[in-house]
């Protein structure tokens, strides 16, 4: 059985990710920092549901030691890991001027460390089965830049030249890496839009609507899936349109 691991797999995107892979069977390591509850009982769910295996695991994927000791777990109690989802990730809309050096931080570090982090514990599993999977989710805003955005632009911009440049040292090991840039998807991170911004984002996508957490689940099941082995150091836009 394969098993993936979604880091922030407690809410939005990484909750509909975890749920489309126990669909296809996998064993599920659901990665959260805060979202205790409902970490635990989407574990439970996809358990009843889908009958594969499936747990919470708390670790702030900031945190090497944290990192570290989560995946250990996961190796133990659902086997190796095949498909890591770097998914966890935080926003803010600040103007440049007043980005503080910790919010920056912050900012860099949950997005670069993090996928620095929890790859770096995986692969080796990986490279051992000559077999793997790393998924990357990105952001429209890492390929044309947001306006008060520019620390989370330039996190996600990292991700882009990370996927790539760990493609091509991970090819010879049957390893493929790729990375979703999503447009405005409708989850707790854009909450924070008023109607009026939310309307004029969804007048500037051409599909003329908002992208749901399934939208970019069935994206990243299908870079994970067979069908996607020949795939690899891309960036794929699943935006409705929003960037061309
Ligand atoms: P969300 O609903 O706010 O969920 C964020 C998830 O990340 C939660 O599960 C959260 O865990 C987890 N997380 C945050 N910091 C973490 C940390 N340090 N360690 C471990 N987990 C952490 O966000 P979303 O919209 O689903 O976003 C998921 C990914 O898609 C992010 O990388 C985001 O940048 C990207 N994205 C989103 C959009 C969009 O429009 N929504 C567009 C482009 C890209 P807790 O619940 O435990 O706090």
């Amino acid at each position: 059985m394969n098993t993936a691991l979604i880091t922030g797999g407690s809410r939005g995107i990484g909750k509909e990710t975890a749920l489309e892979f126990a669909k296809k069977g996998y064993a599920v390591a659901i990665n959260y920092v805060n979202s205790e509850k409902s970490a635990r009982e989407l574990a439970l769910n996809i358990m009843r549901e889908f009958s594969v295996p499936a747990c919470a695991y708390k670790a702030d994927v900031k945190n090497r030691n944290e990192v570290e000791e989560m995946t250990t777990k996961i190796q133990s109690e659902l086997g190796t890991i095949t498909v890591l989802v770097n998914n966890a990730g935080i926003s803010t809309q600040r103007d440049f001027r007043s980005i503080d050096e910790y919010e920056w931080k912050t900012m860099l570090s949950t997005h670069l460390d993090g996928a620095f982090n929890c790859t770096q514990c995986v692969i080796t599993g990986m490279i051992g089965r000559q077999y793997g999977k790393i998924i990357n989710i990105g952001s429209m805003w890492g390929i044309t830049g947001g306006s008060c955005e520019v620390h989370y632009s330039t996190a996600k911009a990292g991700l882009i030249g990370f996927t790539k440049a760990l493609a091509k040292e991970l090819a010879p090991s049957n390893i493929t890496v790729n990375c979703i840039c999503p447009g405005v998807i409708e989850t707790d991170m854009t909450k924070i839009f008023d109607e009026i911004t939310l309307n004029d984002l969804k007048d500037k996508t051409l599909l003329k609507r908002l992208g749901t957490p399934k939208d970019i689940a069935k994206s990243v099941a299908f870079l994970a899936s067979k069908d996607a082995d020949y795939i690899t150091g891309q960036i794929l836009n699943v935006s409705g349109g929003f960037v061309v």
